[in-house]
């Protein structure tokens, strides 16, 4: 008979030989005090650390409008959302939400699902329904929920140079001129920090009839005047046919969405497996998400100071000869170069310092490319930084990494 157990080791161990077995810092979060948490080691003593490598970009996740909004949801409302969108699940909390959204993004419409995944996953999957003979142009960097969802779809899909709009249009220009296309790709890219050309690449779509599907989870709560992402910020919303976004990271809650046309959004809404067949979000979490991004779109002071933080640590960094790596947006690479010290620098990091940066490996990022990933919000401060550089410069001679020349 089959052995199951054996499977599930062999399993495993594949991934403890390809190096990718992840331990996970078990961490809790102290209400009010991010980017403070406390973290459980193995043997069960506790240790406060200062995280660095969290996507609540702009601690929102602790702020007290979000948490006043949520605990009045779940005494008003209870805990969960009861059943579906479609059988009892439709909570007032998340149809305000919708609204809210799709008027930030400046769109007739938005739709929640389960998570930015989900989002992702559940509409590329719809649109190839929606659409047979849909062509896909893919950024070759997107996440993994993107092409989740591009190949479950199983149409004709084309993957593009990351952020190389030549190569995006010699694809484009070699497809029939009649055929249904989409252009799928992200704003701000997580683990480079770069960001793609949205002009640029509307203008393709618009020259060659494709719609154009953007990815802002990185960005949206971070850029624009109102924080409605980069298409906001390049005065480009209407260029961009569908965008999906997250509600977990500068939002600071869970969940994901999309906004765009009506049309749009009801065919999605109709046909999409993964918003159709599931529980929708809690009315706790959409009445927090809806607190926060109202907070969010009266505060571009909160999106300054963001900016500020990962400005100053790019610069600390430099100055200290840390090798800082490329990026236009609020991420901050530092290159190591392979998995050994990336992991022993984030667990020197831990256990001397007290400063938790999770290391970024193959399959996340490409191999001989393995970095720490620092995500500054407002709410570290300058000792937190110093501290920070100064753990940092030491590591990086105690493990003999290569440093980039000093800034003069
Ligand atoms: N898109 C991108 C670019 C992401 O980085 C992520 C999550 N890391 C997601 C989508 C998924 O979002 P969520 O965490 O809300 O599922």
């Amino acid at each position: 008979m089959f052995d199951y157990k054996a499977a599930f080791q062999t399993a495993v161990e594949q991934v403890r030989t390809e190096g990718r077995y992840r331990v996970f810092a078990d961490l809790k979060r102290v209400q009010g005090r991010f980017p403070l948490a406390t973290r459980r080691r193995e043997d069960g003593s506790e240790q406060d650390v200062v995280v660095w490598c969290s996507n609540d970009y702009l601690g929102m996740g602790q702020h007290p409008s979000v948490l006043e909004a949520m605990k009045s949801a779940v005494d008003e409302s209870g805990a969960g959302a009861g059943g579906t969108r479609n059988i009892s699940g439709t909570t007032r909390s998340a149809v305000d939400l919708e609204a809210e959204l799709a008027s930030w993004h400046r769109k007739e419409a938005a739709l929640l699902m389960t998570s930015g995944y989900v989002a992702n996953e559940a509409t590329l999957t719809a649109l190839q329904r929606i659409m047979p003979g849909l062509i896909i142009f893919s950024d070759s960097l997107n996440h993994a929920s993107m092409i989740a969802g591009i190949r479950n779809g199983g149409c004709e899909r084309h993957v593009f140079l990351h952020n190389d709009l030549q190569h995006l249009e010699t694809l484009l220009a070699a497809a029939p001129a009649d055929s249904p296309k989409l252009i799928a790709f992200e704003s701000v890219y997580s683990m480079d920090g770069d960001i793609a050309d949205l002009k640029g690449t509307i203008a393709l779509a618009k020259k060659y009839g494709a719609m154009t599907y953007l990815d802002e989870v990185h960005a949206v709560g971070l850029y624009g005047e109102t924080g409605a992402g980069v298409a906001e910020r390049d005065g480009v919303l209407d260029g961009i046919d569908i965008i999906e976004c997250t509600l977990g990271k500068a939002i600071g809650v869970m969940g994901g969405y999309i906004a765009a046309d009506a049309v749009i959004v009801d065919a999605v809404r109709s046909w999409a497996a993964g918003f159709i067949f599931t529980t929708s979000l809690p009315p706790a979490l959409t009445a927090g998400a809806l607190a926060s991004v109202r907070h969010l779109k009266a505060h571009p002071e909160l999106r300054a100071a963001h900016q500020e933080r990962a400005e100053t640590l790019k610069q600390r960094f430099a100055a200290a000869g840390i090798p800082v790596m490329p990026s236009e947006s609020h991420i901050v690479p530092v290159f190591v170069g392979d998995p050994v010290h990336a992991k022993m620098i984030s667990d020197m990091l831990l256990e001397d310092h007290g400063i938790y940066v999770q290391p970024i490996n193959y399959p996340t990022v490409p191999k001989g490319t393995e970095r720490l990933r620092f995500t500054p919000s407002p709410n570290h401060d300058d000792g937190m930084m110093d501290a920070l550089v100064t753990a940092m410069d030491r590591l990086w001679t105690h493990c003999n990494v290569a440093r980039m020349p000093r800034a003069a």
